[in-house]
């Protein structure tokens, strides 16, 4: 998940037109964004710029469009375009970086503060009862195949100390 911090800044660069219907409000704005990357579930965090450009028409004012915004008295409400520019331009699954490793799948350890981390071996542990029995030459062992293990998210384990 990613979002913006309630309370955090955010910086305006707007120019305010006044035009028959109302207020033009165009510039940029930037917001700071924060979250965690979906492999390694670290802080994810940057700033997010968006164009905006949006007519702000007068209260008595009928636009042309049902879904223009409205002045509030004198006042302008830019929370809700806001919002919605700022909600179309964040990442849809942030990671911390590009090449991120994520966590490991056995155990949950972060590989990238470990890169070289690996398990000894790769048997599923149901496996390990048949270590040592050693064929005897004539005798094949009729080996079922494990039972599907449910899908593991790597994620809920580690989510132990979030919140
Ligand atoms: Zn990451
Ligand atoms: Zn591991």
């Amino acid at each position: 998940m990613i979002g913006v911090p309630p309370g955090s800044p955010v910086e305006l660069d707007l120019r305010l037109e006044s035009v028959v219907e109302g207020v033009l409000v165009s510039g940029t704005a930037a917001v700071e964004v924060r979250g965690e990357c979906v492999r390694c579930l670290g802080e994810v965090y940057g700033q997010v710029q968006v164009d905006i450009q949006e007519l702000f028409v007068y209260p008595g004012a009928e636009p042309d469009n049902d879904l223009a915004s409205r002045l509030q008295g004198d006042l302008i409400d830019l929370e809700p375009l806001l919002r919605d520019e700022v909600v179309l331009d964040l990442p849809f699954q942030p990671l911390c970086r590009d090449d991120c490793l994520g966590l490991c799948v056995e155990c949950g350890a972060n590989v990238n503060k470990d890169p070289d981390h690996r398990h000894e071996t790769d048997i599923d542990p149901r496996w390990e009862a048949l270590r040592g029995i050693e064929g005897d030459g004539g005798k094949s062992y009729d080996v079922l195949e494990p039972a599907p293990q449910a899908t593991k998210f790597p994620g809920k384990s580690a989510r132990r100390n979030q919140e």
